[in-house]
């Protein structure tokens, strides 16, 4: 490293795609940013755009205080040798990659980390200072991290406004494999069974249940290599679930097959509330059930400026209070929003 700010400590980010660049973004008034590309381009776009106070090679990393490796999964684990190399144990190593037993055992002072939070872009041009906000931020100490040293990434997930969550890396590994991983396996396997020639009545609950199988295949069948044994081991729960679904209809064991529904169904309910009251970042609004209240809901934030991420029509006002669940970016769009909505009249939740 060239320069050293005085007051501020220092992150070195090594790759500069959608992950590094928005961590850099959000940490930049906090940290000193030292940014780490293998590309002269991104470099230079970096630093035009006040991403990285500057850049600096690999080798010459010594002297920043902790490096976040944000490189792809297929050379996460060479860029933290290369790392350690450069660095040995002056700066924390962590990473944010999205299976954490790759860096089980590697020497230095490695903390792992996964923000839980992406877009389907990737590369420099796609980061955004917001990207992290309200999202879970995984924190995985290895057998020799230090806790000043998992304290220091700790701080790091809570200035990029991300809520930091305390997990053993066998612990992530498995809750990836079930809430994302072995998901994605099923979205990928469901597009290809029913998506044929005729697609006419594929409706939003099918585009729901696929969307995620438009993710990069090459980053998804890394993901299923680093963590096969959690992911096999999740898809044979699935599997087995559905067999004993078709075991029951089979047998035309209807009331069985009702209580298998009736459970998820609960399963579902419970975590759609838990998540909605947990974020800041969500609203329901009611609306009548009448043509082009969406559209006049959405025409009011669209004229404050406020952008919505996603909009959901629940099926149920039971518990909730609105006909439309609103996800929002940002905190601040969604605290817009609720302004916007109140002062026109809406009933806000
Ligand atoms: P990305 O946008 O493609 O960025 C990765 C960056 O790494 C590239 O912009 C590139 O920057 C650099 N890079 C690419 N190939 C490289 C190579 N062979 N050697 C060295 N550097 C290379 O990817 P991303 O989405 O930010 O993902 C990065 C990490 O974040 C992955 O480990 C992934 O598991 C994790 N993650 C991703 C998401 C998500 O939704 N995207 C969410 C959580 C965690 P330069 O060419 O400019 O150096």
């Amino acid at each position: 490293m060239t320069v050293k700010s005085e007051k501020k400590q220092s992150v070195a980010i090594v790759g500069l795609g959608l992950i590094g660049a928005s961590l850099a973004l959000a940490l930049r008034d906090k940290y000193h940013i030292v940014g780490c590309s293998r590309s002269r381009k991104t470099e230079e776009y970096a630093l035009s755009r006040g991403m990285a106070h500057e850049i600096c090679p690999i080798d010459k990393l010594r002297g920043v205080d902790c490096v976040v490796v944000c490189t792809p999964l297929w050379v996460l684990k060479d860029t933290v040798k290369a790392v350690y190399e450069s660095v040995g144990d002056s700066a924390i190593i962590t990473d944010v990659g999205s299976v954490k037993g790759i860096l089980k055992g590697m020497p230095g002072r490695i903390v792992g980390g996964h923000p839980m939070a992406g877009t389907e872009h990737s590369g420099i041009e796609a980061a955004k200072e917001h990207l992290f906000e309200n999202a879970c931020y995984c924190i995985v100490p290895y057998e020799n991290s230090a806790n000043k040293d998992v304290e220091f990434v700790t701080e790091i997930a809570r200035a990029v406004r991300a809520k930091p969550i305390l997990l053993t890396c066998e612990e992530h590994d498995r809750l990836a494999a079930d809430f994302s991983h072995m998901p994605h396996a099923a979205a990928y396997a469901l597009a290809e069974t029913s998506v044929g020639d005729n697609v006419s009545i594929a409706g939003s609950g099918f585009m729901d249940c696929t969307r995620i199988a438009g993710s990069d295949p090459d980053f998804w069948t890394e993901v299923f290599k680093l963590n096969r044994d959690n992911v096999l081991c999740s898809l044979n729960s699935y599997m087995s679930e559905l067999n004993k679904m078709r075991k029951l209809m089979e047998k035309g064991d209807y009331d069985a097959l009702k209580e298998i529904l009736k459970s998820a169904q609960s399963k579902r309910n419970k975590l759609a509330a838990a998540r909605s009251a947990d974020s800041d970042l969500s609203l329901s609004v009611d609306v009548k059930d009448e043509v082009g209240s969406i559209g006049a809901v959405a025409s009011l934030l669209m004229r404050g400026g406020v952008s919505i991420a996603n909009i959901r029509i629940l099926d149920s006002r039971e518990g909730v209070g609105g006909a439309l669940m609103l996800e929002f970016p940002t905190v601040y769009d969604a605290k817009a929003a609720k302004a916007a909505l109140k002062d026109a009249g809406y009933a806000v939740w």
